[in-house]
C-alpha cells in the first residue's frame, strides 16, 4: 500500500498544469495493478469524509495539503474548479488517504484514493483508484454468497480478476477502467465487503486463468441447468475460443435456480419487441424454436404473427423480454396456453463459461479452485500473472 501511495504522489509531481497533459501522463504512468472505477457520474455536489489523515493533491497546480481528520464536508463546483469544504481547488484533485484511513463518499467508504474531476461547467465525476485486489474485495460479495465453500469463492476470485484484467479497455474513452454497475461488475466499495470473500482474494493474489499464455475471456453466470453453451450458439460473435466449449454440469441441477417457468402475454411480447425495433402484429399465432445450440439451448426462434414471421436469436429475445423473466434460452417447453405463452426452462444466465452454482457444488464435493476453473474453461491454466 505504501508503494501505491508513493506511485500516486510521484505521478503528479512536476506535471505541467495543462489538463490534457496531466491526463495523458497519468494514464501512461499509472501502474497496471491500479484500476480506476467510476463511482459517481456527473453529480452537482457530494459529501466526502475521512476517518483519518489524508492529502489533497491538485493535479493542475501541484498544490498539496494534508488534512488531519474530516467528519464530512461538501464538494461543489466553482467557476475556477471545485470547492472542497471551504477551500478552492482546480478541476482535478486527488484525495490520498494516509496510514489506514479510508475515504468516504456520500457515506460509503472506499479503499485507496478518490479522484475528483470537474466535467463541463457544473458537474463532478469521482473515480476510485485502487489496487486490483481491493477492487475484487468490493465486487466478489456481489457475485457470490460469502457463505459458499472457500474453494468456490477462490474460483470466483480468479475468474473476476481475469475478467477485470482482460477488460481494462472497455471504458477507455471515458477516462476510467470500469463503471460500478452491472455493465462491468457491480462494485460496492468497502461497505459490501465480507471477510470470506476478502480471504479468497488474498489467497489467490496475482492468479489468473490463461489459455496458451493469454488471459481468457472469463465469462460466468448463475446456473447452467445441466450443460454450458458455446458463445457462437448464443451470442453473435466471430467464434468460440476452445476453452469456452459446452461441458456437462451435474452439480447445479438440484438448485432452486435450475428450473423456472414464466407466462408472457402477447401484448407483453409485442411491446418488448417493439422497444427493440421489431414490429409484429397481434395476434401471435405461434412461437417455435428453429434451431438449437450444442447444449440444447434455443438458438433461433420463429414468431408467427398476423402479418408474417419474425426470426430472432433466442439470446436476444431473452434480453428483450428481460433476463430475469426469461432466465435462460435452455427452454424445455414453449406452449401457447389460453392465449398466453408459457416458457419453461433450465438454468439462469447466458450459459457460457463458469456456472457459479456448479462451482459451489464442485467445491462441496472437495474440488480445489484451480480444478473448478479448469472444469468450466477446459484446457486453461491458473497461474501467476505479472501486472
Ligand atoms: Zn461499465
Ligand atoms: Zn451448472
Amino acid at each position: 500500500m505504501k508503494n501505491f501511495v508513493k506511485a500516486l504522489v510521484f505521478i503528479g509531481v512536476g506535471i505541467a498544469p495543462v489538463l490534457s497533459i496531466v491526463l495523458s501522463v497519468w494514464a501512461r504512468e499509472l501502474p497496471e495493478s491500479i484500476v480506476r472505477i467510476m463511482v459517481l457520474d456527473k453529480v452537482s455536489s457530494l459529501e466526502v469524509g475521512s476517518g483519518g489523515q489524508f492529502e489533497i493533491f491538485d493535479l493542475n497546480t501541484g498544490r498539496k495539503k494534508t488534512i488531519e481528520h474530516l467528519e464530512t464536508c461538501s464538494v461543489s463546483v466553482s467557476s475556477e474548479g471545485m470547492t472542497i469544504g471551504a477551500e478552492d481547488w482546480s478541476g482535478m484533485a486527488r484525495l490520498i488517504p494516509l496510514g489506514d484511513a479510508l475515504l468516504s463518499l456520500n457515506g460509503k467508504k472506499y479503499r485507496d484514493t478518490l479522484l475528483f474531476k470537474k466535467v463541463g461547467d457544473n458537474q463532478i465525476t469521482v473515480i476510485n483508484e485502487l489496487g486490483i485486489d481491493h477492487y475484487l474485495y468490493g465486487i466478489l460479495p456481489k457475485e457470490v454468497d460469502a457463505d459458499w465453500p472457500m474453494e468456490s469463492l477462490k474460483s470466483q476470485a480468479v475468474v473476476s480478476r481475469t475478467f477485470a484484467l482482460k477488460n481494462l479497455k472497455r471504458h477507455e474513452q471515458d477516462g476510467f477502467h470500469f463503471c460500478s454497475k452491472v455493465h462491468c461488475q457491480v462494485y460496492g466499495g468497502v461497505n459490501g465487503e465480507e471477510e470470506n470473500t476478502n480471504r479468497a482474494v488474498d489467497e489467490t493474489h496475482n492468479q489468473v486463468i490463461t489459455y496458451h499464455g493469454d488471459l481468457i475471456n472469463a465469462v460466468f453466470f448463475a446456473n447452467c441447468g445441466g450443460k454450458t453453451e458455446e458463445p457462437a450458439n448464443s451470442w453473435l460473435t466471430s467464434g468460440s475460443p476452445p476453452y469456452l466449449r459446452s461441458v456437462r454440469c451435474k452439480v447445479c441441477k438440484g438448485d432452486p435456480f435450475s428450473a423456472w417457468r414464466k407466462k408472457l402475454t402477447q401484448k407483453q411480447i409485442a411491446e418488448a419487441l417493439r422497444k427493440n425495433g421489431r414490429i409484429i402484429s397481434l395476434p401471435i399465432r405461434t412461437i417455435s424454436i428453429l434451431s438449437y445450440g450444442r447444449s440444447g439451448r434455443a438458438k433461433f426462434l420463429s414468431i408467427q404473427h398476423a402479418e408474417g414471421q419474425l426470426k430472432v436469436m433466442a439470446s436476444h429475445f431473452r434480453m428483450w423480454m428481460g433476463p430475469e423473466t426469461v432466465r435462460s434460452t435452455y427452454l424445455q417447453s414453449l406452449r401457447k396456453v389460453q392465449g398466453e405463452f408459457l416458457f419453461a426452462g433450465r438454468g439462469w444466465g447466458h450459459g457460457i463459461g463458469l456456472c457459479q452454482d456448479g462451482a459451489r457444488g464442485l467445491a462441496q464435493k472437495g474440488k480445489k479452485y484451480k480444478k473448478i476453473a479448469q472444469y468450466y474453461y477446459p484446457g486453461t491454466q491458473v497461474e501467476e500473472w505479472e501486472y
